[in-house]
């Protein structure tokens, strides 16, 4: 086992807010490599980079996102990688699997452009842009507005 730390050998080593949640590089390197293969197999394009490449840049994306949601600025669960990830299906194992931190397609799936956020998030998100997805929120929070004023105006 390669110590972890100054002397670590792993090439892409978890970042200390991953570490500081007991997941060690490892198991860090396990998830990193299946967003990157799972993010590589949803690139179409012709020619696409290497798996190297994506593995970089997920990994550049986790140091860059500090441990906390993208969109929401709330902290990721880190810890959860220590976990299997429960299979899809089911309300109560959709919300499980919304805390896993989740590699999102930024800008589409055909470049690498990746930021991290909750399944959960990555999931409402879907193909939407950041922007879309702003204006969908915003939308879901007005409408909850007009409704409370309705109501109190009754
Ligand atoms: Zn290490």
């Amino acid at each position: 086992m390669p110590q972890c730390g100054e002397t670590c050998a792993h090439p892409y080593p978890a970042p200390a807010f991953v570490r500081a949640l007991k997941v060690p590089c490892a198991r860090y390197g396990e998830w990193l490599e299946k967003q990157a293969q799972s993010c590589r197999l949803r690139d179409k394009r012709e020619g696409k980079p290497g798996i190297e490449e994506y593995r970089k840049r997920i990994h550049q994306a986790v140091l860059a996102s500090e441990g906390r949601d993208f969109y929401t600025g709330e902290p990721l669960e880190w810890n959860r990688l220590n976990h299997v990830l429960p299979l899809s299906g089911g309300r109560k194992r959709h919300l499980q699997r919304g805390h896993y931190p989740s590699v999102d397609h930024y800008t589409g799936t055909s470049c690498l452009d990746f930021r991290l956020c909750s399944a959960l998030v990555n999931h409402a998100k879907g193909p939407l842009s950041h922007q879309q997805f702003l204006e969908l929120c915003q939308k879901v929070v007005s409408q909850r507005q007009r409704r409370e004023a309705a109501k109190r105006a009754a």
